[in-house]
């Protein structure tokens, strides 16, 4: 967070949580060298591949090709699939409290993102060993009324203030107008 990044953000998605923020179902089809060229036309030395669910493709070729201009890369994904190892940081964010069925093949990574909207904490014991930093974001939801999203948000404030292994996380990204 704070850096520039350019966001590669792919199309379609493997789950369907209801309060998704990104219509993935609409998108464009690229070759891999006009998504390169589309890169570096940002004269960035980072980039985010996001989605949708990034993992639904094939990050290792266009990971290797943006490699070979010194370009750092990160990826948010929901952790169903296993993030290939050109990837240099790594961003799960689960969506186990929506699809409790869901099996998380990510395991490990840099960054552990929960959604909060009132779920046990609990249910990530396990799996927040695998990852150096663990972030709680309070859940936005359009279709939710403003005071259940104020709650929501206090009560993600109320978990961090007296629980410090949990960070808040914010979509900072929003706050700055920046789609
Ligand atoms: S996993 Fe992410 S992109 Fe996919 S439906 Fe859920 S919130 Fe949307």
């Amino acid at each position: 967070m704070g850096k520039p990044h350019v966001f590669v953000r792919f199309g379609n998605c493997n789950l369907r949580c209801e309060w998704c923020d990104t219509n993935f179902l609409e998108y464009e089809e690229l070759y891999l060298d006009d998504i390169i060229q589309k890169i570096l036309s940002f004269r960035c030395n980072r980039v985010v591949f996001t989605g949708g669910e990034p993992c639904l493709q094939d990050l290792n070729t266009i990971g290797k090709e943006l490699k070979k201009y010194d370009i750092n890369l990160s990826v948010e994904t929901n952790g169903t699939i296993a993030v290939p190892e050109i990837i240099d940081w790594i961003c799960v964010s689960p969506k186990d409290q929506l699809y409790p069925n869901s099996v998380i093949n990510q395991k490990f990574g840099d960054e552990l993102k929960i959604v909060y909207c009132g779920q046990d904490l609990k249910l990530y014991d396990e799996l927040k060993h695998g990852f150096d930093h663990i972030f709680l974001q309070p859940c936005y939801f359009e279709n939710e009324s403003v005071e259940w999203n104020g709650k929501n948000f206090v009560e993600t404030e109320n978990i961090v203030k007296i629980n410090n292994e949990w960070r808040l996380s914010l979509q900072t990204h929003k706050w700055l107008g920046v789609d």
